[in-house]
Formats: structure tokens, sequence, C-alpha cells
């Protein structure tokens, strides 16, 4: 162990001889997935529905340094997760869907990364959404945000059969327009084509019951879409609202809070187009933030949700606490 550090000391006192071997940051051994942590479920009151957050896995970045903040020096990324105690090695990335519970049925945002279909950690929902004891047949509605694998591979099982067999499905017609017509693909980021197959895949068995909503549309009772455009082309956030209060379900408009809401400018390799991806960030986030509205997010730590708070330049996520809990 002494060696061990003796040796990461000696790597960090020689910045000129990582810059020489850059896999060298690469090696830190993968962590093996956790086993899967009881509850995993989270639910909480609002007005006369609840709120389930359903915790989906996650997985590991092994070098957040490098490639995740696209416009940003690894030192600068080094001081802020340094800053907020989280490793500098591999960085989780949490995954988790937003449920409703209503008197019309259960709603979901976004469909999960799908069990055994995306890389191990992951596709965890069906048994902690059994363990909340909601049936995906319960699932009247789920309002997808966008298109990534991460967020619509769930829609269906490994054998592409639904697995919401009887939820309508209802996508930002900006959204549709984009993934659903391959002559976009020359248009896209390299690493996001393959959402062009897996947009024809994961709707193709729910065509008859695919409905599109336009931003700022009402998409069932209390339910609505703000788009947010730039993670994705028709990137969408949703407003929930039930008996006086409100809930914003904030999906990918930002990553991870301790980077990209403490700094809201950073441009994260996962956005499309970052430019208008920071447009939106600020935007919702400053509501939210002035609303004084609690928020649920895909990619915060579970349960991922709670308000937020003007910092700075930036934003802070205030996790919420027990109150409203059921
Ligand atoms: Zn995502």
């Amino acid at each position: 162990m002494i060696a061990r550090r003796l040796a990461l000391g000696a790597a960090l006192a020689a910045p000129a001889l990582l810059a020489l071997r850059p896999a060298a940051a690469q090696t830190a051994p993968a962590p093996v997935p956790p086993s899967p942590q009881a509850p995993g479920f989270y639910r909480f009151r609002l007005g006369e529905i609840t709120v389930v957050m359903i915790h989906d896995g996650m997985v590991f970045r092994a070098n957040p340094l490098e490639g995740l903040v696209v416009n940003q020096p690894a030192s600068a990324v080094q001081a802020a997760l340094e800053a907020a105690m989280l490793p500098t090695r591999n960085l989780v990335n949490p995954y988790i869907v937003t449920f409703l519970e209503t008197p019309r049925g259960v709603v979901a945002f976004d469909a999960g990364t799908g069990a055994g279909q995306l890389p191990a950690g992951t596709g965890l929902l069906p048994q902690n959404l059994a363990a909340a004891g909601i049936r995906p047949e319960d699932v009247t509605l789920i309002c997808v945000s966008h298109f990534h694998g991460d967020h619509i591979t769930g829609l269906t099982t490994a054998d592409n059969r639904p697995f919401y067999p009887n939820a309508e499905v209802a996508v930002p017609a900006a959204e549709w327009a984009w993934w659903s017509e391959e002559a976009n693909a020359a248009r896209s980021p390299q690493f996001q084509r393959g959402n062009f197959a897996n947009t024809a895949r994961r709707f193709g068995p729910l065509r008859a019951r695919l409905r599109m909503f336009e931003d700022g549309q009402e998409i069932a009772p209390g339910i609505r879409a703000i788009a947010t455009p730039g993670h994705t082309p028709g990137h969408c956030a949703f407003h929930v609202s039930s008996g006086g209060e409100q809930l914003f379900v904030t999906a990918d408009a930002a990553g991870r809070p301790e980077l990209f809401l403490r700094h809201p400018g950073w441009h994260s390799v996962f956005d499309f187009d970052p430019v208008m991806a920071e447009q939106s960030r600020r935007r919702l986030f400053g509501r939210i933030a002035a609303e004084r509205a609690r928020m649920a997010a895909y990619h915060f730590n579970f349960p991922g949700t709670g308000f937020i708070a003007r910092e700075g330049d930036g934003f802070r996520f205030v996790p919420a606490d027990w109150t409203g809990v059921v």
C-alpha cells in the first residue's frame, strides 16, 4: 500500500511524465458494479399525487478529467470534483427514472436503461419498480425527454417486446423528427449516430401508441412539456402540477450537478449542441431557482430530487429532506 501511495505521489509530482503517457490515467482498475442496494425507490407527495424515484443503476466513467467537459482543462474539472468530495477517477453516472402515481394510472418520465441491455451496473429498474409495488402494466403514459439510449432502451425488452404493455408513449415532435430521419446522421456527432438505429428498434413495436407533443403542450392533465434543446435537438423537460404544488422533471438539461449546475457554462461531451444546451440549462434552472420549486433529475445521485439555489454564476443542488416523504 505504501509503495502504491509513493508511486501515485511520484506520478502526481511529474505531470510531464503523465502527459507523455496519456493511457496511464485510464489504468485505474474499473470497480465492479455494486450489488443492488435496498430500497432503490423513494416516494414523496406532490399535491394530490405521489412521485416515485426509481433507481435504475449506474456506470463509472474511468477518467472524468479527460473528455467529459469539453471546454475546460483537466485541472478545472479536478478542482470541481475535489471541491464536491468526488473521486477524480471512476466517477459514478447514476440513472434514475421518475414515476407519478395519479388517479389515471402511473406516468413514467423516460423508460430506463433496460434490463441486461446496457453495460453492467445498469438495468435495475424492473426489480426496483417491483420493490416499489408498481407493475409495468400499471404504467399508462411514458413521457420521453429525448432519444439517448439510456432513456429509451428500457421501452422494450432484449427481444424488443414492449416492457410497459399498456402505456401510451409521448415523445417530443422535434426529437422524433431528427432521429427518425436517417438522412440526419451525417449532421449528427459521430458517437450519437447509433441513436438512429435504436430509435427505429425501440419505437418499432410501439408505433400504434406513439404520439407527439410540442413545446408548452399539456401532454396529460397537469403535465406540460418544456423545450430544452441542445443536449439533443428535441430534448424536453417537464412541468408537473398537482394541488397547488409543482415539480420540474429536468431529464438531461444538466448532467452531474457538481459539474454542470455549479458551472452551467461547462459543456458536456454528451451534448449535441453545447451552446444551445447551455442556454436551455440556464433558462430552466434559473426558473426552478426563482420559483423555489421541487425538481427531479435523471443523472443526479439517488434519489435525485430537491431544489436549486443560485450561487455565483451558477447553481447549487439542494437535496430534498424527508418533508413530503410517504
Ligand atoms: Zn441521459
